[in-house]
């Protein structure tokens, strides 16, 4: 008469070696689904809301504990998503608990840690909550923070995961996350003119004729820079035109109160609903269509085709004629784009052709709006969602396709915490669960990915030409050798250089420059001794920043007061050797005082809007010369912009890294795209002393085939990838010894089996970060699956032996498949 009983396996967000099972009660038995969450206790008595992967009767070796309640009563992932965790566990060394911890939006997971914010957009109206939820809404109220062991007390009773559920839902509260920034207020003050002055003749009344706006002298200033503002940027928020105008906050209320201008509270970035329709309204070039077709045809018989098309090619055109296609066929996208170059640009560009049916999954939205995107995505509402990295995790149902733009891109793989998974094959993997299609597509291909292309496991659809038949640009190489500044040090603008930015300027013209380093110095040198300031955590020298007058470690983030005399002989006589961002920008404002300048690094665009507004500031022609880190490179697409300087690209071409070249070529291939895209071919300056590496001749060749040939040479005769795959182990320790003997312990271990594989292991170039001592272990495993597959096994196996020893207990190790 007793039915077998029945257990799940639940996935739960932590690093645990394998999953574990529970039993499922009697009552629950008809409710519980795979894919959905349940509640189960883990330990003693810490909670974890997991997500159940298995059902099965397989008693397990002990007595399983209850599941004590089931939170959904539909799935929140479905096979496809249980078998991409799993893989990306299996596949990046890591267990699947930690997948989930990166695949969920954080209002998906709650632990005994969780802590619950009140979200004090939800006011104070209970009317709709039930008792319960009305006991912990009024708790959150009064403390506006609760933490998990809190909200049992309240409730005292063992329902608390559910009630928790409902209220999130509800959006009364948040989930708090230790590890994020807390997220940004969605809302911003805009200010808007009274529709009545809409008409220019009762604006001109307004501005001459009215008696009490004449006596304030004040407020019409104020407003005549808010209608010069209005006309320049379109939308105008209320910090924008308080610090564009210099006027005060009782000033701007003066204008209010006379019913001028009216101050409204939005939402910044909130999703637009907009019609769900598709308007395709361009014609591809002759060119593209090649491009198209033979996508279109390739995809027919292989899984995944590569794209080619050089800078400034109209690859997005292409991509939305794919996508339409999909579409069309009642089929699901993915748009896949490094997390920086997902910018208004680019959502504008999309949302113009896919309205209603596309959705942005990005980490700049909240919680709410991410849960939103995903029940969407689940239900088959939004046919299109452009996203960053993490969006291979939402829970398609109908995956026809999934593009990956500026595929070569870094940011692309995870570094830490784990998974150190990579999106792109990620989605290659996961459009294979569906049969779905995968569109690679760079101006410069991945070696791996051209690779897969050469050898036709990729399909290959070439873009050869410029949208417009503009020509690539012109590469000047500048060699740096016998330019010095007055003070004696490299010198930061050629003169070459120099005149060709007069001349843009003169032609109103922009110009873009590229400097990998940010700060003012990153060298400050004893002119005595040669001393040099470093950071006391790790092992690297400290980079002097004149925005905050103070030396900043980029490694560990600590800032130190700056140095005014030598910590070795005393001296007072610095030399600042090198120049990052800030240095370049203080010297353009000398050189050019007349230009509109301004800075793009991660410093100058900390905050939500400040990145989409310097580029939205550069794409309105409201400035001259942006200088910039990577950020400058991401897939911009400025029409106006005729010169790139590349300022110091030594510093590129020098890295010990056996993808120096690669990323070398990329960036600088990248960075000159940026010129010349419209109507006019545009002109490159390199500076640089190591005038004869043969990379800066590709570039200058625009020879992408080239640069590979050679390239792919050299991986082979040194088995790199694509010919190996390597997997990095790192160790870290606060005593080098221990990091030292841990590293050599694996070393032994793994020479038995694969010592032909081994390199190292040896110190990385920064062998000290935040006080932990670092050694590095590379495997350069032959391309045998099987072996692959073994050797990690085996790896994790000695990770936990390692750890079972006394000595090594708190070695950190990391293991990084595919390391970039
Ligand atoms: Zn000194
Ligand atoms: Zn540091």
């Amino acid at each position: 008469m007793s039915s077998p009983v029945l257990f799940a396996e639940v996935i739960i967000p932590l690093a645990l070696p394998k999953n574990y099972t529970w039993s499922v009660p009697e009552l629950l038995r008809e409710q519980v689904k795979v894919g959905a969450r349940v509640e189960v206790v883990l330990g003693k008595n810490k909670k974890y809301a997991g997500v159940v992967k298995r059902l099965h009767t397989e008693a397990p070796p002990f007595e399983a504990k209850d599941i004590l309640n089931i939170l959904d009563a539909e799935p929140v992932i479905f096979e496809q998503q249980l078998k991409l965790w799993e893989w990306i566990g299996r596949y990046y060394m890591c267990s699947e608990g930690e997948v989930m911890a990166a695949a969920l939006p954080a209002h998906f997971k709650l632990s005994s840690e969780t802590i619950l914010v009140y979200n004090e957009e939800f006011g104070e109206d209970f009317s709709t909550l039930d008792h319960d939820e009305y006991l912990v809404g009024e708790a959150l109220l009064l403390k506006k923070e609760l933490k998990l062991a809190e909200v049992q007390q309240v409730l005292d009773s063992h329902r608390v995961y559910p009630v928790i559920k409902r209220l999130i839902e509800k959006k009364v509260c948040f989930v708090w996350e230790a590890l994020k920034e807390t997220w940004s207020p969605k809302k911003e003050t805009f200010v808007l003119l009274n529709a009545k002055y809409d008409n220019e003749e009762s604006l001109a009344s307004l501005l001459n004729d009215d008696k009490k706006l004449q006596r304030a002298e004040k407020q019409l200033e104020l407003l005549l820079s808010y209608l010069h503002l209005v006309k320049t940027a379109g939308e105008v928020t209320k910090p924008e035109l308080l610090k564009k105008s210099g006027a005060s906050d009782a000033q701007l209320k003066g204008l209010v109160d006379k019913n001028i201008l009216w101050l409204e509270k939005r939402q910044v970035d909130r999703l637009q609903y907009l019609p769900r329709n598709i308007s395709i309204d361009f014609d591809l070039t002759p060119a593209q269509q090649r491009a198209f077709d033979s996508i279109t045809e390739q995809l027919v018989s292989k899984p995944v085709c590569l794209l080619h098309g050089v800078t400034a090619s109209g690859k997005t055109q292409v991509y939305i004629k794919v996508i339409e296609r999909y579409i069309r066929q009642g089929k699901q996208v993915l748009y896949l784009l490094p997390e920086i170059a997902l910018t208004s640009q680019v959502i504008r560009r999309l949302q113009k052709h896919f309205g209603g049916y596309i959705g942005i999954y990005h980490s700049k939205f909240n919680q709410n709006e991410r849960v939103e995107i995903w029940n969407k995505v689940k239900t088959g509402e939004l046919k299109v969602v452009l996203g960053a990295r993490s969006s291979i995790f939402l829970p398609f149902t109908d995956l026809g396709l999934i593009v990956v733009d500026e595929e070569h891109d870094t940011s692309y793989k995870q570094q830490d915490p784990a998974p150190r998974y990579h999106a792109r094959d990620g989605a290659i993997y996961y459009a294979s669960l569906f049969r779905a299609n995968v569109l690679l597509g760079s101006a410069t291909p991945s070696v791996e990915s051209y690779f897969n292309a050469q050898s036709q496991k990729y399909g290959l659809a070439i873009l050869g030409e410029r949208f417009g038949g503009v020509q690539l640009p012109a590469i000047d190489i500048v060699d740096t050798k016998k330019m010095y500044g007055a003070d004696k040090n490299k010198i930061i603008i050629t003169p070459p250089l120099k005149s060709a930015i007069d001349q843009s300027l003169e032609q109103n013209k922009q110009v873009i420059l590229f400097q990998n380093r940010r700060g003012y110095s990153p060298y400050q040198v004893c002119q005595v001794c040669g001393w040099i300031p470093h950071c006391k955590y790790c092992d690297v020298t400290l980079t002097f920043h004149k925005n905050t007058h103070k030396l900043h470690c980029h490694y560990c983030g600590t800032v130190y007061p700056p140095v005014h005399s030598c910590m070795a002989c005393g001296s007072d006589k610095f030399t600042q050797r090198n120049f990052g961002t800030e240095r370049i920008e203080e010297q353009l404002e000398e050189l050019f005082p007349k230009a509109r300048i301004a800075r793009m690094d991660i410093d100058s665009v900390r905050g939500k809007t400040a990145h989409d507004n310097l580029i939205q500031q550069f794409e309105q022609g409201r400035l001259d010369i942006l200088v910039g880190t990577q950020m400058v490179v991401k897939g911009l697409d400025f029409e106006n912009v005729i010169l790139v300087g590349i300022l110091d690209a030594d510093s590129l071409l020098s890295f010990a890294d056996f993808r120096v070249n690669e990323r070398a070529f990329q960036l600088m291939e990248q960075v000159s795209g940026r010129a010349g895209r419209k109507d006019k071919q545009g002109r490159v300056f390199i500076q640089v002393s190591n005038t004869q590496h043969p990379v800066l001749y590709f570039v200058q060749q625009h020879d992408y085939g080239l640069f590979y040939q050679q390239e792919i040479e050299g991986r082979k005769m040194f088995f790199y990838p694509p010919f190996s795959r390597v997997i990095q182990l790192t160790f870290k320790h606060k005593q080098k010894e221990v990091a030292d003997a841990a590293a050599q312990l694996m070393a032994f271990a793994l020479k038995i089996d694969y010592g032909k594989y081994l390199v190292g292991p040896a110190e990385p170039v920064v062998n000290r970060v935040r006080n932990q001592f670092l050694m590095e272990l590379l495997v350069k495993l032959p391309k045998d699956g099987e072996l692959i597959q073994r050797c990690k096994r085996y790896i994790q196996e000695q990770v936990a032996i390692l750890h079972n020893d006394k000595r090594f207990r708190s070695v950190v190790v990391i293991a990084d498949v595919d390391a970039v």
